[in-house]
């Protein structure tokens, strides 16, 4: 998962990237990095400044940029990338925005993951003779994409790019890729490109803003970042559809292809800052569904097995807005009592199980004096591994709960991510093929609760507006593509991994 941004007729399109990019810093912490162009108009003649400029770096967004860098990504476009590593390596040259000279120079950033990324690069390299400098899925979709524009007949340097040839280009990635993508393409002296992939599975919203006499554009992969700089939003792209708007300021779209649509549920529960609003669905309302669904499953829960809390308690952050609608149903006070050290990244991005673990021990404190002899339901946002769990159950009884109950507002994740979220194997996650009594046993927790898969589409559909059936396959096995092959190399892989764990 990253976030991404892309600004064009804004006499600042760098710094307003920088912003968007700070505004959408939790979708990834590894990584940031923001490409403008300048075409020297503002000058009124070539200028030294003319020309792609871009600064990336491994990193917050706020440690990559500063004052001085940023004034040096001149120009009216510009487009900004925070990673979060899924695929590729953590080097250097893996941190977006890429760029390739040929034809026109293109710009691109990604959000999301392509399955079938390894069969285009081989046949990249086998059957078009490209050398790539990287093992990002992005690269890959830059290649395509340059290909398919390179064979327009139109397309020739120095011509001006014209919209049925960029939808037949970006028609034919849309007919090569299988997985999750939502792009944004600076492509030189001629304008600003986004397209989402046809099951709209990664989120990506457009706004505008008035700019001097013209209009300024702004994409991104949430609405968070339009409403921090002054744009309204337009609308998010629909799954399939093709947004072009030009160095004129002219506005093309399209929808070129038409399949379901299966947003990402993880984006509600997890990932997404709460004031975003996701395909007309907003986060915050989602979450607060949550816990309303919740409640009436912890409720007879806890009756059935003769139970009673004293507080519910969030795991901060993004667990705080369900644990408050669930306290207000359930009736039980709300405390706040696990305190976080800010400056710890987010436990479930860190990329590998010894940063993981550290890093829970670092970033709660308990209020002792709140906990102590107290029945607590603690509140997270879901159990993926259980690591982070555990480790909470341990903290709150050390703080002194006499019983610590764990609720998660998300179903048991029990299958792999193809698409961009970080728990790839089955083997890895503590839902797989253990029930509710054997994960509390893990966990060390004296009650284990999961939210249902209806009581989290309800939650999610009557927050919104538009009608669209969730990605769930992490839930339920049902993927919107076709991932049977990469299915069975992940299941290798997690058996081959656990094997070399436990000799
Ligand atoms: S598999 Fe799960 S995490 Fe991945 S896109 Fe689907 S719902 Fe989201």
């Amino acid at each position: 998962m990253c976030g991404i941004v892309g600004i064009i007729g804004s006499s600042n399109a760098a710094r307003e990237a920088f912003l968007g990019l700070t505004t959408l810093q939790h979708r990834g912490q590894d990584a940031a990095g923001i490409l403008s162009f300048d075409s020297g108009e503002a000058s009124g003649a070539a200028s030294s400044n003319d020309g792609f400029h871009r600064v990336k770096n491994l990193g917050l967004v706020d440690s990559v940029f500063n004052r001085e860098n940023i004034a040096g990504l001149t120009g009216n476009i510009a487009v900004g990338h925070a990673r979060y590593s899924t695929t590729g390596r953590g080097d250097l040259i893996e941190v977006q925005p890429f760029l390739l000279n040929y034809p026109f120079g293109i710009g691109m950033v990604h959000n999301g993951n392509i399955v079938n990324a390894a069969s285009l690069a081989s046949e990249l390299r086998s059957k078009h003779r490209r050398h790539l400098l990287t093992h990002s899925d992005t690269e890959v979709v830059l290649n395509l994409l340059a290909d398919g524009l390179s064979r327009c007949p139109a397309n020739v340097p120095d011509t001006v790019l014209d919209f049925e040839s960029l939808c037949q280009a970006v028609s034919e990635v849309f007919g090569r890729l299988n997985g999750s993508y939502s792009i944004l393409t600076l492509i030189a002296d001629q304008g600003l490109v986004a397209f989402r992939d046809p099951n709209g599975i990664r989120p990506l919203v457009w706004g505008s803003r008035k700019e001097g006499s013209g209009r300024a554009y702004m994409v991104a992969s949430e609405s968070a970042a339009l409403s921090f700089l002054g744009y309204e939003d337009v609308r998010d792209l629909q799954p399939g559809e093709l947004l072009y708007i030009d160095q004129k300021g002219c506005v093309h779209i399209r929808r070129l292809v038409t399949r379901e649509h299966r947003p990402c549920m993880f984006e509600w529960v997890y990932f997404a800052s709460p004031e975003s609003v996701i395909d007309e669905t907003p986060v915050y309302g989602a979450r607060i569904g949550l816990g309303n669904h919740l409640a009436t499953l912890v409720r007879s829960e806890l009756a059935a097995r003769g139970l009673e809390a004293d507080i519910v308690v969030p795991v901060p952050d993004t667990a705080r807005i369900a644990a408050i609608a669930l306290s207000e149903e359930l009736g039980v006070p709300y405390r706040e009592v696990l305190i976080k050290n800010r400056y710890i990244k987010r436990t479930f991005i860190l990329d590998s199980q010894e940063k993981r673990q550290t890093a829970v021990n670092l970033k709660l404190s308990p209020v002792r004096s709140e906990i102590a002899g107290k029945r607590v339901l603690l509140v997270d946002d879901s159990i993926v591994r259980g690591t982070t769990s555990r480790k909470l159950v341990e903290l709150v009884r050390q703080a002194g709960a006499s019983k610590v109950y764990f609720v998660s507002t998300c179903p048991p994740i029990q299958s792999p991510c193809f698409y961009g979220i970080d728990f790839p194997e089955k083997k890895e996650l503590i839902a797989y093929e253990r029930n509710s009594d054997e994960i509390q046993k893990e966990l060390g927790a004296d009650a284990v609760i999961f939210q249902s898969v209806e009581g989290l589409q309800k939650a999610i559909s009557q927050a919104g507006k538009l009608k669209f059936s969730p990605c769930m396959a992490c839930l339920t096995g049902d993927y919107p593509t076709d991932v049977s092959g990469f299915q069975q190399f992940a299941d290798q892989r997690g058996v081959e991994r656990q094997k070399k764990e436990k000799p």
